[in-house]
């Protein structure tokens, strides 16, 4: 394989996550900034929220709607979705789309494509990889949208006890469901060819004596009825959304949240905008270092804006490398201690799944049906469920120049890997933390080798099990170790109060996966995020609007 084609390889497989585990490309580092002088103002504002994924969306809506003016920082940009648009990449057909610039590699500069400002950022630590959204809408622009609330024994064994379960359950968890329109896949779309690894699947759980469960998700699944229908190319039915549902009908957070907070007239959403560096700033303020980027990540303009409300919601490992460095570089002082400490992994597991009696094959609907899940021992609880694998496309345009006889094939030719993909998450008492490096200036993530084995261990038992003896099952975390559910960072109770009050530094705030306590509690994160962002901003809506700013 030329390089040119192992890199296109490797990033469509990205596409799925689990292929992404084999990459042993490396991080580019920042963004690339012209050198020559930018155009710098500076401005005030009375809210900034860096960031515009599910913290970000819950709290410029919320504050929006008690009437504060809010400015919303976010470096990628507007991803409009269908019916029958092409804004997302197709997975068959890697292109630059795919990627942050900050996360682009020498690899890629060898075709001659320019950076962009991609849908995912690829963060390599010591011994993980963490995968994070970046775009209006944050992490759900790529996110499957499996929408799970923790059981009471599983939360209440991870989380401080200052929450009142009951209260989640009934308030706040059925407000995200609600704003995400959450609906599990109708049995008239399961039943169709393509939906054939799921019913497998279905079977192989129930079989093994597990429960089997079908899973919430923030779509309208009609959409993928009409595309069973022929009313619409296909972007569900044949698992072409890894980077984006092209159709529409997902309820992410561009099109929920953050529709509704910019419909009250209220929110500025500032796209393309970087926020490189926090600072506590004169009487009560604090200062926002912003670089205003073209999509390739050119530098353009600088901003400084003054704002006596700052929610950093950068996500899990932009917000905790934010903190931490202005912590070691002095421009936050008497930051609590625990800052960067507390990463969890979700304990996400990655594997491909072949069943040697069916073909799995391709094209396979997604993006996911059906999980299991095993609660019952919160120290030791798990989901396993099973992902479309994406139509990956292999370019062959390198082999067809030395094999001219090739071209027939024609481009892109899509790699059949007979099979599908199984992930699995849970509790883990592990934890990583991130670290100011002060010859590079920049901020690293540290995960301990073999950090999640005893969940990696239960994980490994129930996929082999569901999978069945006729199988085979390839674990790619144990080629590279990568999550897509990172948590912690700036925790509850040690960095933050429960609302997400920063401790000791009024009108700062972290409303975002690193308030988590390293783990959402055998779920995946996107609903406990949102559910202890909505809880928060009724309390700071009521004590600190007024008062704070
Ligand atoms: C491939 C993939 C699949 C996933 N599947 C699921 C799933 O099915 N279910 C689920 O619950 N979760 C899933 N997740 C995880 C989920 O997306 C995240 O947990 C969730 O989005 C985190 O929300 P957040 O508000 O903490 O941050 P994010 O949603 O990550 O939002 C942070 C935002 O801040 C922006 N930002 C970052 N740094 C800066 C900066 N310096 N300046 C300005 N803006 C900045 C980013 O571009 C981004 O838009 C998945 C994630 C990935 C990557």
């Amino acid at each position: 394989m030329t390089e040119i084609n192992r890199r296109r390889f490797l990033t469509g497989a990205a596409a799925v996550g689990a292929v992404t585990a084999v990459s042993s490309v490396a991080s580019a580092g920042p963004a690339k900034a012209s050198t020559a002088s930018v155009p710098l103002t500076a401005s005030t504002q009375r809210a900034v929220v860096i960031g515009s994924g599910f913290g970000g969306g819950v709290t410029a809506l919320r504050l929006a709607q008690a009437g504060v003016k809010v400015l919303v920082l976010e470096r990628g940009k507007w991803w409009p979705t269908g019916p029958n648009a092409q804004t997302f990449p197709h997975a068959a057909v890697p292109d630059s789309r795919e990627i942050f610039y900050s996360s682009w590699t020498a690899a890629d500069a060898v075709e001659g494509e320019l950076p962009y400002a991609g849908l995912e950022e690829k963060i390599v630590g010591d011994n993980i990889t963490a995968v994070v959204g970046a775009g209006v809408g944050g992490g759900s622009l790529v996110y499957q949208g499996m929408t799970l609330q923790p059981t009471e024994e599983v939360f209440s064994t991870w989380f401080p006890s200052g929450y009142d379960y009951s209260e989640l359950n009934s308030v706040y968890y059925p407000r995200v469901a609600q704003m995400l329109q959450l609906e599990t896949a109708p049995d008239t779309l399961i039943n169709s060819k393509t939906y054939l690894p799921s019913r497998v699947f279905a079977a192989n759980v129930q079989a093994a004596g597990y429960e089997l469960e079908k899973i919430p998700m923030p779509i309208d699944w009609t959409y993928a009825l009409d595309e069973l229908a022929g009313a619409m190319l296909p972007s569900y039915t044949n698992g072409d959304c890894a980077y984006g549902v092209n159709n529409g009908g997902k309820h992410s957070v561009d099109v929920t949240y953050i529709a509704q907070a910019q419909a009250t007239g209220n929110v500025t959403v500032q796209v393309l905008s970087n926020v490189t560096r926090i600072a506590r700033g004169p009487n009560g303020t604090w200062l926002v270092y912003v670089d205003v980027t073209d999509t390739s990540g050119n530098l353009l303009s600088q901003q400084i804006i003054t704002t006596s409300a700052l929610f950093v919601n950068a996500g899990t490992c932009n917000t905790s490398k934010l903190l931490v460095r202005a912590s070691a570089i002095g421009d936050i002082p008497d930051l609590p201690e625990a800052v960067g400490q507390g990463y969890g992994s979700n304990g996400d597991q990655i594997y491909l799944w072949q069943d040697n009696a069916q073909n799995l094959g391709t094209p396979q609907g997604g993006p996911v049906v059906y999980g299991s899940f095993q609660w019952d021992d919160p120290t030791i609880a798990n989901t396993v469920i099973q992902a479309s694998m994406p139509p990956i496309g292999v370019d062959l345009s390198g082999l067809e120049n030395l094999l001219p006889s090739l071209a027939f094939l024609g481009e892109p030719l899509l790699l059949n890997l007979y099979s599908t993909i199984l992930v699995g998450y849970g509790v883990s008492s592990v934890r990583g933390k991130f670290v100011y490096n002060s010859s590079t200036d920049a901020v690293d993530l540290q995960w301990p080798a073999a950090g999640d084995a005893t969940l990696d261990a239960r994980i490994n038992q129930r996929i082999t099990a569901i999978a069945g003896a006729d199988s085979t099952v390839t674990n790619t975390n144990t080629l590279s170790n990568t999550t897509w559910h990172s948590l912690g960072g700036a925790c509850m109770n040690s960095v933050c109060d429960l609302e997400g009050r920063v401790l000791g530094q009024r009108g700062l705030y972290v409303l975002d996966g690193a308030l988590m306590p390293g783990t959402t509690a055998a779920c995946n994160p996107s609903m406990t995020i949102a559910a202890i962002a909505e809880r928060a901003l009724d309390q700071i809506v009521l004590n600190d609007v007024g008062t704070v700013f």
